[in-house]
């Protein structure tokens, strides 16, 4: 199979969503997983036993920013912060986020969705959803109490990434796919359903090119179960 990473793919027009999977071989296989993401969320009674899901082990840890797949990241230097389900740990390898929000909850689409990208020893991945309003006056990520530094400049930052949830961490779970090419699954889902405020200045280094929409459109849920969990076993 041919796995050309440098296909080029976009958000609108010829290399746009629809035609992902027509780009190369590499992209078609992927999509062939029938649970794509996103997906749109409706809250149910809490059904699973919060023991039943994830449980954070994030620290403080130094990250750069880079831009590639037509999205900004933030990738950390060391495998320091994991999640660990079912009995296994899943170490954060990428942060970035997207332009309105991909998944959907009750109806809502958010400002920004943030994605926490880990992977396990197999490399099978597990990401995690944060959601966003623009504000103004409020909502700033970092926390300079407690000494994070954010230098743009240098693309080196330090910072604990527990600070981008929200405190109450309620969240559904589902199991789908990457949403930019290859959308290959099964990736396991987590989305907390407590928006956060980001400050819109979060936003002006990354202005321009990454300021464009770059959420792929909702997929069908074939059927799938969605859990919802009122919280976090720590
Ligand atoms: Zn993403």
């Amino acid at each position: 199979m041919k796995k050309n990473m440098d296909v080029e793919w976009s958000y609108s027009g010829e290399r746009g969503p629809e035609h992902w999977a027509e780009l190369c071989d590499w992209f078609a296989k992927g999509a062939e997983f029938p649970l794509q993401s996103p997906i749109h969320l409706v809250s149910s009674s809490p059904s699973s036993d919060p023991k039943e899901t994830l449980s954070f082990h994030y620290q403080k840890q130094r990250f750069t920013d880079k831009e590639f797949k037509n999205t900004i990241h933030l990738v950390p230097f060391d495998q320091l912060s994991y999640v660990e389900f079912k009995n296994q740990r899943y170490y954060l390898t990428d942060i970035h986020f997207h332009l309105p929000s991909e998944h959907l909850i009750n109806g809502r689409q958010e400002d920004i969705e943030f994605h926490f990208v880990h992977m396990n020893a197999q490399k099978e991945n597990l990401v995690v959803g944060a959601m966003y309003q623009l504000a103004e006056n409020e909502g700033w990520l970092y926390d300079r109490d407690n000494g994070d530094s954010w230098n743009l400049e240098q693309h080196e930052h330090w910072t604990n990434p527990e600070i981008f949830f929200p405190k109450k961490r309620s969240h559904f779970h589902y199991v789908g796919s990457l949403t930019t090419p290859p959308t290959s699954g099964p990736i396991q889902w987590f989305v907390m359903d407590q928006v956060g405020k980001l400050n819109k200045e979060f936003l002006l280094p990354f202005k321009g090119q990454y300021a464009q929409p770059n959420n792929r459109p909702l997929q069908p849920l074939n059927g799938r179960k969605i859990d919802y969990f009122e919280g976090i076993s720590q």
